[in-house]
């Protein structure tokens, strides 16, 4: 039977690579909740909603409408890479200068709930694996397993700042950890569905924990 799989956690804890692997080992559908954040941020910085400091929520807010996001499967990746308006932003959307913004984005409750009922279309039939930061409190309160991934803020950027160079994007080390630490406690004050561990999520601290151990540990929980 298929189920509905939750990860939530801070950001750069490995919640993606576990679930694109548990998407495959399963034969469901992977989506990244945070790409749709970000991608609504690129649009707002491409459209002159962002500039500097300020953003013009209201602006935003009226265009929302006219956003279309679409998770498109690439066979050789072996994944699904998001379109904004039917151009592929799956590189774009992953730089420093968007994640500096997108916290400050998936603030605006009309985004959450613009996004957070698209991503209940997605898994509206199971067989579905959602990383984010509010899928297991918020978007499916229901799902059968639930996981809470953490690891300490250094870990996270140095892995974030590894995955950044090798993908081509320009960051050093201290601009990754500062954005880490901003965006755990933008997430987690927020008004709006902040950032915290569901009751019956279980809790995955990786720090100790090789990409392996961990898969395999949540797979048998997985297929329990
Ligand atoms: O997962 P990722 O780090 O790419 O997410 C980027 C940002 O999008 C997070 O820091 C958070 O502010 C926001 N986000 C959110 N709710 C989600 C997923 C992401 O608020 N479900």
């Amino acid at each position: 039977k298929k189920i509905t799989i939750a990860i939530d956690g801070f950001s750069s804890t490995g919640k993606s690579t576990l679930a694109k692997q548990l998407a495959k080992a399963l034969g469901y559908v992977y989506v990244d909740t945070g790409a749709m954040y970000r991608a609504i941020t690129l649009y707002a910085m491409e459209h002159g909603f962002i500039v500097d400091e300020h953003i013009d929520t209201e602006g935003l807010i009226k265009r929302l409408p006219e956003i279309s996001l679409q998770f498109l499967f690439n066979p050789t990746l072996g994944y699904a890479e998001i379109y904004l308006n039917e151009h592929n932003v799956e590189h774009k959307i992953r730089s420093i200068e968007v994640s500096n913004q997108v916290s400050r984005i998936a603030e605006i409750s009309q985004v959450r709930a613009m996004l957070v009922n698209q991503q209940q279309h997605m898994g509206e039939n199971k067989g579905v694996v959602m990383d984010g930061r509010d899928i297991g409190t918020v978007v499916f309160p229901n799902a059968e397993l639930k996981l809470f991934m953490t690891a300490s803020p250094e870990t996270r950027a140095e892995r974030r700042f590894k995955e950044l160079q090798e993908k081509g994007h320009k960051a050093t080390y201290d601009e990754v950890l500062k954005n880490v630490q901003e965006r755990d406690y933008i997430d987690t004050h927020r008004k709006d569905s902040p950032l915290k561990k569901a009751d019956d999520a279980v809790e995955i601290d990786n720090s100790g924990l090789t990409i392996g151990e961990q898969y395999q540990k949540v797979l048998d929980m997985a297929r329990a």
